[in-house]
């Protein structure tokens, strides 16, 4: 589903909040380091009891985050199959931050689509890509370390942006701009 291009505008400003608000923003974005410093607490499906691991594996093959009130639990919770590849765990785990952040009432349809776009976003930047110039799929996934399918999306959103002709926002600057203070850009 699609989003209205404001609401797109707010997830971007999400994000820089999210990283302005934890600090974690050197790439390729460490996703476990960032979901320490929010608080939450991450657990492998292989690390749970196996009569409860069946039972998540069945909501979810990649994530699924539990927040206070579930399972009797009082810490949010991320648990993600560890069997996954790289770009895919990470990416869930990207996935899970955005729904706990955006505060989901649930995996339905807006927030679905918002967690992903946030995920992607948030993983690979759309006014990095435009200031590192990465002009191949190759490339972007080597920057951000994510799967060949997330940097195709994100190198296809960023060449769009450039096409309209706004490479930048000015939130996006404030970004940029934490980049560049703390040398991460070159
Ligand atoms: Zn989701």
């Amino acid at each position: 589903m699609y989003l209205s291009p404001s609401r797109y505008e707010e997830l971007n400003r999400e994000v820089a909040d999210l990283m302005e608000t934890y600090g974690v923003g050197r790439y390729p974005l460490d996703v476990f380091a960032l979901a320490g410093r929010m608080g939450v607490v991450l657990r492998s499906y292989s690390s749970i009891p196996l009569a409860k691991r069946q039972a998540f594996l069945h909501a979810s093959k990649d994530a699924f985050t539990i927040v206070p009130g579930e399972y009797e639990v009082d810490t949010t919770f991320i648990c993600y199959n560890q069997n996954a590849n790289k770009g895919r765990m990470k990416q869930s785990i990207a996935h899970e931050i955005a729904h706990i952040w955006l505060e989901h009432p649930s995996d339905d349809e807006p927030y679905e689509t918002e967690a992903e776009y946030f995920d992607a976003y948030m993983l690979a930047p759309i006014p990095i890509i435009i200031k590192l110039k990465l002009a191949s799929v190759h490339e972007v996934r080597n920057c951000f370390q994510i799967s060949c399918e997330a940097a195709r999306i994100a190198l296809e959103r960023a060449n769009n942006r450039c096409r309209c002709g706004k490479t930048g926002f000015e939130y996006e600057y404030e970004i940029i701009g934490m980049y560049d203070q703390r040398g991460w850009l070159p």
